[in-house]
């Protein structure tokens, strides 16, 4: 509906440089703001944006998208350097290609393997000897699928007038960005409002021999199975790919520096180990690596526990770095054109608005506490709204929840426990819990009682839930709807007053009467 007007906008060169409100229906106003430009800073007459968005991820390609809707004339530059271990992949960003998707994909093969080990005990005879991971045809279809996604957003830019260049983007001023393209050619071009959405890379330990670690940006197309793996690192990523490679069938083992999830409720994160020890995956705790040499077959890790001053050797045939990740603001030229950046990298901001006037930055290339896919498309969608029309929502960074996809999955929303007694001291809160068996395990008689609900709410506010945590099947499912509930006040009096629904693990949110408090056993027994 929008498009004959920016075709018009695009045709009439006068328009440019004017301020343009567009009324479309009695109730909806959109404007387009094409402020009045310095001829000076565009003296080579180049192609001319009203936004260059420069990285096409999550948020890249939301910001870009949702400006196009309002009027705007987008250009969106996307470039994937080769990894040193000599992988690749095309548009959609980090979470597409080497992040959410194929470990969500990849945790569900883990989860199939899981359902087949009790299946017997739903009646399904089958030879389990026979049963083996065929790592080809799993890489092989993932990557397939990920392939059609990128093809799928090749077009939805096209379908959407953006123009999108396949080129690695840096400032010449804070208007100028010059683009070097796969084929070589360069290219400068002009946007009004520039966009950095270049997400992050990988961290490698600094060690002799860190090169012959390879990453999540590997992981997910490597042409041969991994093997007998050490993971560094213990948070999201080392963990959701232990509890997946152990599944696999794969000698697994975590080296953990300090304690694992270490900024999580710990209560959890101990449960969270307990469950994947008890699935043979080995934890190094206390443990940091020193050394990796290449041997014939394999590597040989030199590592140091804390508390003892011996080295001590393992081999592995894989090494994965998970110990977090940089901004990619390196190579950009923001030193050169004044963009504030704090010590790590990381873009300095108001509201997603840099330090220069008409720089902008989303995604995990800036300065918050989170490096999540639904928080850089949020970010995204909402600036290019408060740029390109008169909605004027700000990004909101309270209440975000997450998932920690390990073999027990572990949703929350709110506070850790450590975190709300610091905040509202111990006598002020109140922790309901309750351990349970869902109705699924009874029958092949596992995971008795390991899984997890727990409810924080604030005393001096009515019960307000101020922090929710689930360890179990489902977890984001499950918290996603109470994410929502508690976003908009939700009380401990609201949620049991609640009726459930029967038979799910969600239902016993409806039920909790167990405080912490009391001290009575959270385990919950029957129906
Ligand atoms: P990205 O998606 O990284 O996109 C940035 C793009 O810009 C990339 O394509 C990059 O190549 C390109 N680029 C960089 N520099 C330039 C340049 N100079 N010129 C042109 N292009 C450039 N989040 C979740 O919410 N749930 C999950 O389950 C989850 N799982 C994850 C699993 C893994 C293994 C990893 C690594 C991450 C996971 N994340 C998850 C995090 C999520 O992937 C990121 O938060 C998200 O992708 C950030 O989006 P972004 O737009 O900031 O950056
Ligand atoms: P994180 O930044 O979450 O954690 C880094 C981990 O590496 C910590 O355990 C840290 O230990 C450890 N570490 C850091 N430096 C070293 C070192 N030099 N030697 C040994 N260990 C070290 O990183 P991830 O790589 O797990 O994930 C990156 C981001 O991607 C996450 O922040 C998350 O937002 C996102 N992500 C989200 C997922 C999801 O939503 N399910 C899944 C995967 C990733 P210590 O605690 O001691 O500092």
């Amino acid at each position: 509906m929008l498009q004959p007007f920016s075709n018009i906008i695009k045709s009439q060169k006068f328009l440019q440089n004017i301020s343009l409100s567009i009324f479309i229906k009695p109730k909806k106003h959109f404007s387009i703001k094409i402020e009045k430009k310095n001829e000076k800073e565009n003296p080579k007459k180049l192609k001319e944006f009203d936004l260059v968005v420069i990285g096409g991820g999550s948020g890249g390609l939301a910001a870009s998208q949702e400006a196009a809707k309002f009027g705007a004339k987008v250009a969106l530059l996307d470039f994937v350097e080769t990894t040193p271990h000599g992988s690749n992949w095309g548009i959609g960003g980090t979470c597409v290609n080497v992040g959410c998707i194929p470990k969500k994909l990849f945790h569900f093969s883990s989860q199939i393997k899981e359902l087949m080990d009790f299946s017997e005990s739903y009646g399904w005879n089958f030879d389990k000897s026979s049963l083996k991971m065929d790592w080809k045809t799993l890489v092989g279809n993932v990557q397939d699928h990920i392939h059609s996604l990128n093809w799928g957003y090749k077009t939805k830019l096209r379908d959407k007038n953006i123009s999108y260049f396949n080129a690695l983007g840096k400032f010449k001023t804070n208007h100028i960005i010059e683009l070097n393209k796969r084929n070589y050619e360069k290219e400068e071009i002009y946007g009004d409002k520039i966009i950095i959405a270049t997400g992050g890379k990988p961290r490698y330990p600094s060690i002799s021999g860190s090169k012959f670690c390879i990453t999540s940006d590997d992981l997910f197309s490597l042409k041969k199975p991994p093997g007998k793996t050490l993971i560094i690192g213990a948070s999201y990523i080392a963990l959701e790919t232990a509890g997946f490679l152990k599944s696999f069938g794969y000698d697994t083992t975590v080296m953990v520096r300090s304690q694992i999830l270490r900024k999580f409720d710990q209560q959890i994160a101990n449960l969270i180990q307990k469950n994947m020890e008890k699935k043979g995956i080995k934890f190094m705790i206390n443990t940091t690596v020193k050394n990796i040499e290449k041997q014939k077959e394999n590597y040989e890790v030199t590592f140091c526990e804390h508390d003892l001053k011996h080295q001590k050797l393992e081999n592995f045939e894989t090494v994965i770095s998970a110990i977090g990740r940089d901004p990619r603001t390196f190579g950009l030229n923001l030193e050169k054109i004044g963009v504030s950046m704090n010590k790590k990298g990381k873009i300095i901001h108001e509201n997603e608005q840099t330090n220069i006037k008409n720089i902008y930055a989303i995604g995990d290339v800036l300065e918050t506490d989170y490096e999540l896919t639904p928080v850089a498309i949020m970010q995204g969608k909402l600036l290019a709204q408060r740029l390109f029309s008169n909605l004027k929502t700000k990004m909101d960074y309270s209440l975000i929840p997450t998932t920690v996809f390990t073999p027990l999955e572990y949703g929350f929303v709110g506070l850790s426990e450590e975190d709300a007694i610091k905040k509202y001291k111990q006598e002020n809160i109140e922790v309901y819990h309750s351990f349970i068996t869902p109705l699924e395990f009874t029958v092949p008689h596992v995971g008795e009682n390991e899984t997890y609900l727990k409810v924080i709410c604030n005393k001096l506010e009515n019960e307000k839930i101020i922090g929710i945590h689930y360890l179990g099947p489902n977890a984001g499912e499950i918290i996603q709807g109470f994410a929502v509930a508690i976003k908009i006040g939700l009380t401990k009096n609201q949620l049991t007053s609640s009726v459930g629904i029967h038979p799910t693990c969600a239902e016993n949110f409806t039920t909790l009467d167990i405080t912490k408090r009391s001290g009575e056993n959270p385990k919950k027994t029957g129906c």
